[in-house]
């Protein structure tokens, strides 16, 4: 009789089938992606590793693999990430949120935090190319008291980002816009603005990975020929749109951090910047302060 198919030994051929073929985490995206198909969690599958699959879910997880192994990302086969904690759907429209993205969330967290509205008025603020809305969505989930506004360029990210937040259930507290960087909340003003836009140098973006390079928009990493363009238009117009006391935080790629900085500081309603780094001692976010900002 032929061997079974159990969650068990399904598991293990996977993970050295994707070995062989040079996906990085073998193991992991394995079990992400048998645990999304079967519906359970990652710890279910270890404790059912002789539960056999049925063939139905065999057949569909042979495609899965297939997909994996020709790059498409493990979330794009999923349709789903988790991003401070939280589900977010994705689709090949949006980035994939990244963890290193949660600094930004985190620091714009303490600082909303620090921040007094006056009497009757409540926290803003905006995220300029909101993607799937990991960040404004998230930081709408810590705190209940804020309101945001959205943009991104792309008619099909917007969609997404409004199907998450109503699965958050924050939907009463974000409008959407789609358009050109700030141009669309002209005549607004906010207590933060949030930007993770695109900053990878044109020139390397045929050396990224090929998961994101094949497979993840351009118009979500594209920034320019050095890297620097959507930094270089949010400094000079963001501030203006900011309330006196405001702040603005940015997300950096790598050796961006004190160029970013430089650029915030030209502009001469900034009276400081702030770089911070993670836990590896990476700088990964810029945060510029309006003049008035008590921190
Ligand atoms: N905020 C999401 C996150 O952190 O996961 C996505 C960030 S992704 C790096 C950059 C986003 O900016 C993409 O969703 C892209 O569509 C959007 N974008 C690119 N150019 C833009 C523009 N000119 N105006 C508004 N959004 C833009
Ligand atoms: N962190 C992403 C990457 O390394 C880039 C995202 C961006 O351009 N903002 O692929």
């Amino acid at each position: 009789m032929a061997e079974v198919w159990t969650i068990g030994r399904i598991l293990k051929w996977t993970e050295q089938f994707f070995a062989q073929k040079g996906i990085e985490s073998p193991r992991l995206d394995a079990e992400v992606l048998l645990g999304h198909l079967l519906k359970k969690e990652r710890i279910y599958l270890y404790v059912h590793f002789d539960e056999p699959l049925e063939k139905d879910e065999l057949a569909a997880f042979h495609k899965m693999i297939k997909q994996r192994v020709s790059r498409v990302p493990v979330a794009y086969i999923t349709g789903e990430k988790e991003f401070m904690g939280l589900p977010f759907k994705v689709t090949p429209a949006t980035l994939v949120p990244r963890p290193d993205t949660e600094i930004l969330v985190q620091a714009a967290i303490d600082a909303l935090r620090n921040m007094h509205p006056e009497e009757g008025e409540r926290l803003t603020f905006a995220d300029i190319g909101t993607g799937s809305g990991a960040i404004c969505l998230s930081i709408l989930h810590e705190l209940p008291e804020a309101r945001a506004c959205t943009v991104d360029i792309s008619e099909e990210a917007r969609a997404v980002a409004e199907e998450n937040a109503g699965s958050l259930g924050v939907q009463d507290r974000v409008e959407f816009f789609t358009g050109d960087l700030l141009a669309p909340l002209a005549g607004r003003t906010f207590d933060a603005i949030l930007s993770n836009p695109p900053y990878i140098p044109t020139a390397d973006l045929a050396g990224l990975q090929e998961d994101v390079q094949k497979y993840e928009p351009r118009s979500a990493l594209d920034g320019g020929t050095d890297g620097l363009d959507f930094y270089r238009r949010l400094t000079e117009e963001a501030p203006a749109l900011l309330k006196r006391g405001g702040f603005l935080a940015v997300e950096v790629g790598i050796h961006q951090a004190e160029e970013v900085s430089a650029l915030f500081m030209v502009h001469p309603d900034i009276q400081s910047t702030e770089i911070v780094k993670d836990l590896a001692g990476i700088p990964r976010v810029v945060m510029a302060y309006k003049e008035g900002y008590c921190g």
